[in-house]
């Protein structure tokens, strides 16, 4: 099968059926248009993350937030666009991410299935495509289970951690 970048139209060469997966969120941006896009995250990152139309959260390689699309913002019903210093555990309002060292380094992170997907993801450079991930979320008042189903893909040295589903128990 061949494959041409969806953005530039520029061939990225012949893979087996399998490889599509590596392109879960972005689906096929040649290194060239990836490097481009997410060197300075602004502006026209921006509207590309807009214009996939589903939530996706662009994560570094600490767990920090760069940046979210305005689908994600307005899922996860985060008000202010700014998202600096933030990580994926602040944004999805998980419990654990309010505990001492924050998200990533409670007792608890280390079974947390988005967390695996995306270091998986940034280690292998391998795309996860929906898995599914329980958070205990806490907007106000009680916590609550959070089924998620998340896929990520890495490029241009960001992980794009995109909200396949999210609903509660
Ligand atoms: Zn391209």
């Amino acid at each position: 099968m061949k494959r041409i970048c969806a953005w530039c139209k520029k061939s990225m060469g012949v893979v087996t059926a399998k490889g599509v997966v590596e392109d879960a969120v972005t689906h096929g941006m040649c290194a060239a248009c990836a490097k481009k896009l997410f060197a300075e995250i602004g502006g026209d990152t921006e509207s590309f993350l807009n214009g996939l139309g589903v939530p996706v959260v662009v994560v570094d390689d600490r767990g920090i937030i760069r940046t979210a699309n305005a689908e994600a913002l307005n899922l996860l019903d985060w008000e202010s666009s700014d998202l600096a210093g933030y990580r994926g555990g602040d944004i999805l309002r998980c419990v654990n991410a309010k505990l001492p060292g924050g998200c990533g380094n409670s007792p608890n992170c280390s079974g947390c299935a988005v967390r695996r997907a995306v270091i998986e993801t940034f280690e292998s450079g391998k795309s996860s495509v929906k898995t599914p991930a329980m958070i205990d979320r806490k907007e106000s008042g009680e916590s609550q289970e959070t089924e998620f189903v998340i896929s990520t893909e890495k490029t241009a040295g960001v992980v794009l951690l995109r909200i396949d589903e999210m609903s509660q128990r």
